[in-house]
């Protein structure tokens, strides 16, 4: 690109907000180019706790329209990734003396009004004394309830989403951060910095300031604009320790200062803890799991669980950073999770979007929102479409994933089916160009351990942006928490003959 480029709509981030908002804009016909200073989801969007759900807990906090929102796009990405979305099954342990069970029956029936379910079982009471609840669980606790939510491959869904912007025509630059923004006439002129230190100018009718917890100082500091408002960075840690229970349900667990912690069965063989809220006073690079944070964590849940877990038993752990909107709350559990769009400019002038807060679960609506305020700007914008249009590789029909599986072992009879389900719920509909002439296991390449193989590493690189090894095991997959330190030079080393 040259300094003459110009888009109409420059993004600046490429976590889930930035590539959603560039995927809609996109569809709507407007030229988008994003530019993501790291890698895709490398931030916020692959740190969360993986629910796409409405937040029973905002109930409490009278926070009725994120809540129905949330619960209403639930089902839209049920439908639209379902190859990264499934149906989780939450139990809460009742304990009389945290909350009444009254309070905890009418906040589900309000859930369940507020969801108008098409897919999802409703909730229920629950006996946890025996069978399949009771698994893990400390036999003092008898009484439960249950409802539905979901789980999502976080970071995968930011690819889906950048996948699905660019085949809409957007343009997705990462390792280019943009370090300095000013306005020129109508346009704004943006100087951009690639990992390499390339360094060039392009001018952009509109800019998206989605740069999550650095919206603040993308404004202050890289557009020298005043920041009319307050953003409070609240971070959220999670654990990883080996499975503390059987079966395939979550667990919503009460806390004795009112905060609510969950604990999920995540790859096979780990339960995955979380989360913390603690105000960051620091800057947003500044973000790493405390040991204060992780004892918090284990304390939480060694209420709940039989057998007690430490900091010793942590394999892996990590943060993740929640850019409010500051209400002025004390509390920083209880600041708002809604989000907020905020434009400075007018028709006519170059203009500027920048998003605060949000959450994964919302951020299709979120970006539709946005890109319908860009019409005074742009009178020919297309109408609202991704509601009901699959993500890239979620269009997997009526029969939905359990029917591309079957198709795939048709197709591949040489594939395990360890490897055939992990890879199918991975790529979705694109197994198919994953595995196109693979033949036979052979045909897959180096095996680098974990079911991770050289034929989707290079797959990864040449259509998903991965240039690193922690893209590759800790975003694109999640194989980095069973591969050993010499397992994962294989792969440093693997991509390094690659660029070379
Ligand atoms: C602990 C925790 C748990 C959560 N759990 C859930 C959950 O279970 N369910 C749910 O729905 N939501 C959850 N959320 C909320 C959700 O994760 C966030 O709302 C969402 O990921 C925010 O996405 P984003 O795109 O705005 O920000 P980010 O993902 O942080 O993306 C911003 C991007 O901008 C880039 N950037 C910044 N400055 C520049 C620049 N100058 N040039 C180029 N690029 C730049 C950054 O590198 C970054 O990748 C959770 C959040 C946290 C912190």
């Amino acid at each position: 690109m040259t300094a003459d480029q110009s888009v109409d709509v420059l993004v600046v981030g490429g976590g889930i907000n930035g590539t959603g908002i560039a995927r809609d804009a996109a569809g709507r016909g407007l030229s988008v180019l994003l530019v993501e200073k790291n890698d895709l989801g490398g931030a916020t969007s692959s740190a969360s706790s993986k629910l796409i759900h409405g937040g029973l807990r905002y109930l409490e906090q009278f926070e009725f329209r994120l809540v129905a929102e949330a619960l209403r796009e639930r089902e839209v990405l049920l439908n639209t990734a379902p190859h990264l979305v499934r149906p989780l099954r939450f139990v809460m342990p009742h304990v009389p003396e945290l909350r009444p069970a009254w309070m905890i029956r009418a906040g589900l029936w309000l859930y369940d009004m507020l969801a108008r379910r098409q897919t999802l079982p409703g909730s229920a009471a629950v006996d946890l004394s025996s069978a399949p609840y009771n698994s893990g669980l400390q036999p003092s606790l008898h009484k439960g309830f249950i409802y539905s939510d979901c789980w999502v491959d976080d970071a995968r869904l930011v690819i889906a989403t950048a996948r699905s912007a660019r085949a809409h025509g957007a343009r997705i630059r990462t390792r280019t951060a943009c370090i300095a923004l000013g306005r020129d006439n109508e346009q704004w002129r943006a100087v951009l910095q690639t990992a390499g230190g390339t360094v060039e100018e392009i001018r952009a009718r509109f800019v998206i300031n989605a740069a999550g917890p650095w919206a603040k100082n993308f404004l202050g500091e890289i557009a020298g604009l005043d920041v009319p408002f307050r953003l409070r960075l609240v971070q959220g840690s999670h654990i990883i320790v080996p499975k503390l229970y059987e079966g395939q349900h979550a667990f919503i667990l009460q806390n004795d200062d009112r905060r609510v912690i969950f604990a999920y069965p995540y790859q096979d063989d780990y339960t995955l803890i979380g989360t913390t809220d603690v105000e960051l006073k620091g800057d947003a690079d500044d973000c790493a799991a405390s040991a204060d944070e992780v004892r918090y964590l284990c304390r939480a849940v060694n209420r709940y669980f039989q057998r007690a877990v430490s900091e010793q038993d942590v394999i892996h752990r990590y943060a993740g950073i929640r850019p409010l909107f500051d209400d002025g709350s004390n509390n920083p559990s209880q600041v708002t999770r809604d989000y907020a769009l905020r434009i400075i400019g007018m028709p006519g002038e170059a203009a500027l979007l920048s998003v605060f807060g949000g959450k994964i679960t919302t951020y299709r609506a979120l970006a539709e929102q946005a890109v319908d305020a860009l019409r005074p700007w742009f009178p020919g914008l297309g109408p609202p479409w991704t509601k009901t249009q699959a993500l890239d590789g979620g269009d997997l029909g009526a029969g939905g994933l359990t029917s591309l599986q079957q198709q795939a072992a048709h197709d591949y009879p040489w594939l395990p089916q360890s490897l055939l389900h992990a890879l199918t719920q991975r790529h979705g509909a694109n197994v198919h160009a994953l595995l196109a002439g693979a033949g036979s296991m052979a045909g897959m390449g180096m095996d680098f351990g974990a079911g991770l193989h050289a034929r989707e590493v290079d797959y990864f690189v040449e259509h998903e942006w991965a240039r690193t090894a922690e893209d590759v095991l800790w975003r694109r997959t999640k194989c980095g928490l069973q591969l050993t330190p010499i397992q994962q030079q294989a792969v440093i080393a693997y991509l390094a003959t690659r660029a070379s």
